[in-house]
């Protein structure tokens, strides 16, 4: 991308435009009402990839439990993942876990403000740095996300790949120079711009009628701002094929603990394998002709599609106690009614409920 001319009074108009229209139009989110710098980190990890509506229940959930960044460092990682449960991507908890950590013991328990301190952090990239840098504490920081490399690319007319190197760059740069121009707070205009993308410059269908920069808008006028922001295309998820054993009686269940450096690290699921379902029958001491297929789950992640085929057998009283394989660091048999208290994936809930083991006990029908 070639570095655009930015008019100095396209630029005002625009960003006049744009904060009044956040002012009146932006929703009425939890961590908009705070500019606690902890929080803000919270809810900006919690809302990477993941949509505001769901975020906030996790967002409200975690602040409670844990309302600080010392809190955060001295909770038992076990807790953490438990309340980001159902999020997914548990990786951005075990960082931002981790970086607590770094925080209290680097930095006296307060979060850095400039943006290259933030990037220090385990977990916190560009995005992040920025968002918290603009929002928490008003430096002069761009945010580029999916939403806004979408309205900027379409406002300048920009056709360059935004998930090549020198698209992502570009975008950048012009982030970078719309903030320094600015003349009212950075943490308002990096949300005006995203709440723009998020509910009127949608990806297939903007609203241009009810945009309030359609005067500023390069791409409105030339016609071309559908087909923008230009993206290559991602590679088609690894489709990886995995067999659950569930044994469960009808008041408790077989979980194992996932080994912490890998995948859905830290959470538990019933043992499962992407090898020899017999090696996995043999650690769980089960009889092959004792497990039935009850049915397969889907799971997709946004690097991988998983494919997961539900064996059910019958926990016995005694055992097993093995591990079930090497990926995993702990098994236990877990009262049903305390199925919650164990950190699971989403994919393990399908599984469970696939094999018609819930919170309550085996359901009526079940083996
Ligand atoms: Fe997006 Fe349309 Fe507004 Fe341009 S006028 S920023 S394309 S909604």
């Amino acid at each position: 991308m070639t570095a655009l001319a930015l008019e100095p009074a396209h630029v005002r108009r625009l960003q006049a435009r744009l904060l009044s229209w956040y002012a009146k139009a932006k929703r009425d989110l939890p961590w908009r009402r705070t500019r606690d710098p902890y929080a803000v980190w919270i809810s900006e990890t919690m809302l990477q990839q993941t949509r505001a509506t769901t975020v906030i229940p996790f967002y409200e959930r975690f602040l409670a439990a844990l309302p600080t960044v010392g809190a955060l460092a001295e909770a038992p990682q076990q807790q953490v993942l438990g309340l980001w449960s159902g999020l997914g991507y548990y990786r951005r908890a075990r960082m931002l876990h981790a970086a607590a950590k770094h925080v209290v013991t680097a930095h006296g328990s307060r979060l850095p403000e400039a943006v290259e301190e933030l990037r220090g952090l385990q977990g916190v990239g560009a995005y992040t740095a920025g968002a918290i840098a603009s929002i928490a504490f008003g430096r002069r920081a761009a945010v580029v996300d999916g939403n806004v490399a979408r309205v900027l690319a379409r406002l300048y007319s920009i056709e360059d790949d935004v998930r090549a190197a020198r698209g992502n760059a570009g975008m950048w740069a012009l982030a970078q120079r719309l903030v320094d121009r600015l003349r009212g707070e950075s943490g308002d205009w990096n949300q005006a711009l995203m709440e723009l993308g998020a509910t009127v410059c949608l990806p297939r269908e903007p609203r241009c009628d009810e945009c309030p920069v359609r005067g500023q808008c390069s791409g409105r006028a030339s016609g071309i701002a559908k087909q923008l922001p230009r993206m290559s295309r991602k590679g088609r998820p690894l489709t990886v094929e995995r067999v659950a054993v569930v044994l469960a009686s009808p008041a408790r269940v077989l979980l194992a603990r996932r080994r912490v450096d890998l995948l859905f690290g830290g959470l538990w699921e019933p043992p499962s394998t992407d090898g020899e379902i017999g090696a996995l029958a043999a650690r769980l001491q089960v009889d092959l002709r004792g497990l039935d297929h009850v049915g397969d789950v889907v799971h997709v992640l946004s690097h991988r599609r998983m494919e997961v085929k539900v064996m059910r057998g019958a926990l016995v009283r005694k055992g097993p106690s093995l591990l079930p394989g090497p990926d995993y660091d702990a098994v236990a048999r877990v009262d049903l009614a305390h199925l919650g208290e164990r950190p699971q994936a989403s994919l393990t809930r399908k599984i469970l409920e696939v094999a018609n083991v819930c919170p309550r006990g085996l359901r009526s029908g079940a083996k």
